[in-house]
């Protein structure tokens, strides 16, 4: 394929007349003012594909069921709405399920996900004939629709800091290294030549995971996969970080950068109370801060640092999460606006020395989010993944738009209707104009899961 772009999103910044060429689903030319003859002309700007690196699939479904006030409502009373709510979840519902919504991250521009996946068994706890059930079945939804997959089984063994025994709404999720190394090497061989699927590991969180089961995952999956994608929840609350004090003496983040050789190949989720030393340790480990804006505000959990992380060269992406919003220019907006509301001040999450927040933004979330996937995409460039978005030039708030304005104007003013009018994966148009073709399918297919779910 080659397509021609009046305006492209380049890593170095936006550029004009760019000529895309493609073959193998990668790109082998991104041009500048190249002689575009046999090019399709792109109906809009062009942007490097996002990752949506934090994902829980079945929580689509729960989207807007848990905003009825009971008394003290926070993240721990969520938590056990979330547990009842797990108790019809079947593995042909969760399918649907993740179906419905990598269709909606796709036609929202996402190209990719990272699934943080921690429902593994019955609803009793026995295990699925084969255990790695579930995770084939969002992977399945994956391939259906188009959508890059990261996927990330969860290790869950206890319910707090050190070694609590799980509580019965937890007994989906449990096993130990052992057990979920064999999940991990049967998910890597069946995929094996598959270039949209990747598989990492998920401890949970400090307190889902002891620290002797978290060493034997860590050495266990370095033996599979040195380079393979290691997240984590972390930090996200601040009954957490306490109850993680009163335990090891030290704060989340503090005790697992002194504990575990965290790297490029790591992605801290949330990470949202940090001292300020454990925020320039992070920013130079070279790990991505995985935030999800928009459920961290549903959830009441914090913000995250932004501004002083970025001035010290910190990776972050992007993840929706509970999936409360699927649509990537919110996040960043959301992003940006926590800042400006604290600091009473504008234009404030300045990456890369950019001072186009929407340019600058958006380059580092697709980087960010690329890392956090292991997966060859996020920029346009030649060898990476030819995964790309285009935005129409017809849309209002794009009209007379030039570079950083367009990445502006797409972040903080796209308004109800998105400008996302074409997403390619590996090379492959998905989304033509804002559609994706499984769009009715997979409606349908929510329908029946819910109406089996709600009972
Ligand atoms: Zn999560």
């Amino acid at each position: 394929m080659r397509i021609v772009a009046e305006w492209a999103l380049l890593p170095e910044g936006w550029a004009r007349d760019v000529v895309l060429t493609t073959d193998g689903g990668r790109f082998v030319a991104v041009e500048p003012g190249a002689d575009a003859a046999g090019a399709t002309r792109a109906p809009g700007p062009v942007l490097p594909g996002l990752a949506n690196l934090h994902s829980h699939a079945f929580q689509r479904a729960m989207a807007g069921l848990t905003e009825i006030a009971s008394g003290e409502d926070d993240f721990w009373s969520w938590r056990e709405r979330m547990y009842a709510f797990l108790a019809r979840l079947t593995p042909e519902a969760m399918q649907a399920v993740a179906r419905q919504l990598y269709v909606e991250m796709l036609e929202a521009g996402y190209t990719g996900v990272a699934e943080f996946h921690y429902v593994h068994h019955q609803p009793d706890g026995r295990p699925y004939a084969d255990r790695a059930e579930t995770s084939r079945r969002l992977i399945a939804a994956a391939a259906e629709t188009g959508i890059a997959i990261t996927h990330l089984p969860v290790l869950y063994a206890a319910s707090d800091f050190g070694g609590k025994a799980p509580n019965p709404g937890q007994r989906r999720f449990l096993s130990d290294a052992e057990g979920l190394l064999e999940v991990v090497e049967a998910l890597r061989l069946a995929h094996a030549a598959d270039p949209l699927v990747r598989i990492g590991i998920a401890p949970h969180s400090l307190r889902a995971v002891p620290p002797a089961m978290l060493d034997d995952l860590l050495r266990g999956f370095g033996a599979i996969d040195p380079e393979g994608p290691v997240h984590i929840h972390i930090a996200e609350q601040l009954r957490e970080v306490e109850a993680c004090r009163a335990w090891s003496g030290a704060r989340p983040v503090e005790w697992l950068l002194g504990h575990a050789a965290v790297d490029r190949r790591w992605c801290l989720v949330h990470a949202t109370h940090l001292a300020a030393e454990e925020r320039r340790t992070l920013a130079a480990s070279g790990a991505v801060a995985g935030l999800c804006p928009s459920t961290e505000a549903n959830l009441g959990d914090g913000l995250f640092p932004l501004v002083d992380y970025l001035a010290e060269a910190g990776r972050f992406g992007i993840g929706s999460d509970s999936h409360v919003t699927i649509d990537a220019a919110e996040e960043l907006r959301l992003l940006e606006y926590g800042q400006r509301l604290t600091r009473r001040r504008r234009a404030v999450s300045v990456a890369e020395g950019r001072p186009s927040i929407g340019t600058g933004l958006l380059l580092a979330a697709a980087a960010g989010g690329a890392q956090a996937l292991g997966q060859p995409t996020g920029r346009l460039a030649a060898g990476a993944r030819a995964d790309l978005v285009i935005l129409g030039a017809a849309h209002p708030t794009l009209a007379g738009r030039t570079g950083d304005t367009i990445a502006d104007s797409f972040v903080f003013a796209a308004g109800r209707e998105t400008p996302v009018r074409e997403v390619w994966v590996a090379g492959r148009r998905v989304v033509a104009d804002g559609r994706h073709p499984g769009r009715e399918a997979a409606r349908a297919g929510f329908r029946d899961a819910m109406a089996v779910l709600l009972g």
